[in-house]
């Protein structure tokens, strides 16, 4: 904790002279954090606060608003912003109470920050464990805090749930939801309601059978768990799923029991829905990929890419339903859950509206799980024929079935999705939708013969990221097929079409009573750009440049009468792999906050990064083309397909390591920085694996630096 600052030391003595003293109750100055049921539950009379993570207990994203609209946003201007202390990736969504905000960064941190001024009041390093950065696909991300009973709770990458005092920062308690030696992340915001703080984890790339853990928010103490997929047949964890496992999961599930197979984890959302006191998980993709390895070829195998409701209280299974079943293109079911009550055929249903990466808009009566409505909100889709309306599920296409035809597919969607887990947001105004969402993409799939778990690595059945099967040639695109098209879109979830698409590619997005939609943008993948379009037609009206791309969650809040709009901002996530031909200098994630009439300058974009390290010495073609194998099945994840990094995780091509043998080696194999996530490699590569590694990449390093040679030449 850095930063304590004298302010909020006053502030904190005022309110512990609250505890003994009735006279000081007549202070203006409200303790911190102080959210409860109560207050929750009636989120939407105060849209001064951003109180929950979805804005409020419905999770719609809605900000009651209406200062900044359209005849107002030309004048909305930087207030300020808040360099991080990390220039990793950025996904949080800020909650704001009271007038502060509670923002994680990259690597678990918490920042409270002053909400007028962006000024940091305390600041908490859970000092996650650095080696287990490589536990999981995609940067040490957070996704956010909760607020609750005076407590700011944080869950952190390397697993702990932690609870800190929301005046201070300091640590109230702090407990392990896994054990550190599995192979489980945690990048999702941790939500509350009933006393409780749910959380789940990452996992369903490396071998890790999801779960969803509730703790007494008070103390720490654990109240219940849900496993979403079986364990060993016949051995019950003594969980609040032991029943619903054995009922429904364990019949969907084949093939010979293997103690790494499982994935449904819920790392995204979960929902408390207070009138119904049930909490709602969506769960990922199974382990590994392909149902061939991980289930004998068959079997819906629940609970993976679900939507499950349980009784909050307990942990006690409601319902489910299952939207991929059988999934084998890495289709998570992750996405926010939106939770609102519409007119659906003259009746008023409660609903749970869900956009999961197969593409498919659903609607489910909360109450019960049964699916009222069902529709592509892509286009493209070929991994199913259609959802059949008696029976609820997808229509089995044989030819997407790849693994057991053990041919190559191309999916449509690819594995990123129509849309995975970027924020989506509902108007009760405008009674819309709002998404980003991709039509025509695809992703390759290429089953591998054979499956080995090797625990440590995101080995999942298939050849990951490569265009055709070894020894095959390179297939030829064709010229005919749809391009794909990222869309922002406005749903009608009623009608289930969509009311306005605006071409573009963007993140989250926020609906406010100001007849706005907000979306947070990239340029050239690092830099970016905070967007306003009219929610009724889609017309862009306003927008901004911001030095960092914003992928994460956009809210708002207001103080002193004024309105914020706020953006947490740093690339990360899944573009860390993403090349482009204009690499930056790593810049800090950051706050940035709008206002009408803002004067604030932001920072400028970052320059132009250092030119590629060219290095004298050479290698084999062998060693060269073997080096390049390894890299894209260890390295590529973190530093880019085909060595081609944008620079969030060092752009390797730039690193000057690259000149030295031993420097190299001993960071590859030794893990000299494994503090930063770096770990040593020695033990999944083979003698000489780091050599030919850092031939690949030198020869890439080449390659590039006579591509920004030849840009610059007339
Ligand atoms: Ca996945």
């Amino acid at each position: 904790m850095k930063h304590f600052n004298t302010a909020l030391a006053a502030l904190l003595l005022l309110t512990l002279a609250g505890c003994s003293s009735k006279q000081a109750t007549t202070t203006a100055v409200a303790p911190a954090g102080q959210v409860d049921d109560a207050r929750l539950a009636k989120a939407d009379s105060e849209p001064q606060n951003w109180l929950a993570h979805g804005g409020n207990q419905l999770a719609q994203r809605y900000s009651g608003l209406d200062a900044v609209n359209l005849q107002t946003v030309a004048n909305l201007k930087p207030a300020w912003s808040l360099d991080f202390d990390t220039n990793r990736g950025q996904e949080a969504t800020a909650i704001a109470v009271d007038g502060v905000l509670y923002v994680t960064t990259a690597w678990s941190k918490v920042y409270a920050v002053e909400g007028k001024t962006g000024k940091t009041l305390w600041q908490f390093d859970p000092k996650v464990n650095g080696p287990h950065a490589a536990r999981n696909c995609c940067d040490v991300v957070n996704r956010g805090a909760a607020v609750y009973q005076g407590k700011v709770f944080v869950a952190t990458f390397d697993g702990r749930l932690i609870a800190l005092d929301a005046a201070t920062g300091k640590q109230a308690w702090s407990t392990a939801t896994f054990d550190p030696e599995t192979m489980y992340a945690i990048s999702g915001a941790p939500r509350v309601g009933a006393g409780l703080v749910f959380i789940g984890n990452s996992g369903g790339e490396f071998g890790g059978r999801g779960f969803i853990s509730a703790y007494k928010a008070d103390t720490g103490e654990l109240a219940w768990r849900f496993y979403t997929v079986p364990g060993e047949p016949g051995k019950a964890d003594g969980a609040a799923s032991d029943e619903a496992i054995a009922k429904f999961a364990q019949p969907t599930w084949f093939g010979k029991y293997e103690s790494y197979r499982g994935g449904g984890n819920v790392w995204n959302s979960i929902v408390f829905d207070p009138e119904l006191d049930q909490v709602y998980l969506a769960t990922g993709n199974g382990y590994p990929w392909l149902r061939t390895f991980r289930s004998g070829g068959k079997g819906d195998n629940l609970f993976i890419c679900s939507v499950v409701a349980l009784d909050a209280r307990t942990g006690a299974y409601k319902w489910h339903y299952q939207e991929t079943p059988g999934d084998i293109w890495d289709y998570d079911s992750v996405a926010d859950m939106i939770l609102a009550d519409l007119d659906i055929g003259g009746q008023s249903r409660k609903v749970l509206m869900h956009t999961p990466k197969n593409g498919f808009f659903y609607n489910l009566d909360r109450r019960t799980g049964e699916l009222i409505s069902a529709e592509p909100y892509i286009q493209g889709i070929n991994w199913t024929l259609g959802i059949d309306k008696k029976t609820g599920k997808p229509i089995d296409n044989p030819a997407a079935r790849f693994d057991e035809r053990k041919q190559p597919f191309t999916a449509s969607p690819g594995e990123g999705g129509g849309h995975s887990w970027n924020p989506t947001a509902f108007s009760p105004k405008t009674k819309l939708f709002y998404l980003q969402a991709f039509d025509y993409s695809s992703g390759r799939h290429l089953p591998r013969p054979s499956f080995e778990y090797v625990k440590g690595l995101d080995n999942i059945g298939t050849y990951h990221f490569a265009s055709h099967m070894p020894g095959e040639a390179p297939p030829v695109p064709d010229p005919k097929a749809p391009k794909p098209q990222a869309n922002l879109i406005a749903w009608d979830p009623v009608a289930q079409k969509a009311a306005w698409k605006t071409p573009g590619v963007g993140g989250a997005v926020l609906a406010t009573a100001g007849g706005l939609v907000f979306q947070g943008h990239s340029r050239n993948v690092v830099m970016g750009e905070l967007s306003a379009y009219r929610a009724d037609t889609g017309e862009q009206v306003w927008s901004h440049k911001t030095p960092n791309a914003i992928v994460g969650g956009v809210i708002s809040y207001a103080i002193d009468g004024e309105q914020y709009i706020l953006a947490t901002t740093g690339a990360g996530g899944g573009s860390i792999i993403a090349g482009t031909p204009d690499v930056r200098a790593r810049q800090p994630g950051r706050l940035v906050a709008f206002k009408l009439g803002g004067t604030a300058v932001l920072p400028p974009d970052p320059p132009r990064a250092e030119p590629p390290v060219i290095v004298t010495e050479t290698w084999s073609a062998t060693d060269i083309e073997q080096g390049k194998d390894l890299y894209l099945n260890r390295c590529g994840r973190c530093h880019g397909l085909n060595a081609r990094s944008p620079n969030i995780l060092p752009d390797l091509r730039r690193s000057p390591t690259l000149a030295s043998k031993d420097s190299w080696r001993s960071i590859v194999e030794d893990g000299a920085l494994q503090g930063n996530g770096m770990i040593a490699w020695k033990s999944f590569l083979p003698e000489g694996g780091s050599e030919r590694i850092r031939g690949y990449v030198a020869g890439e390093a080449k390659v590039e630096a006579a591509a920004l040679a030849a840009a610059v030449t007339p």
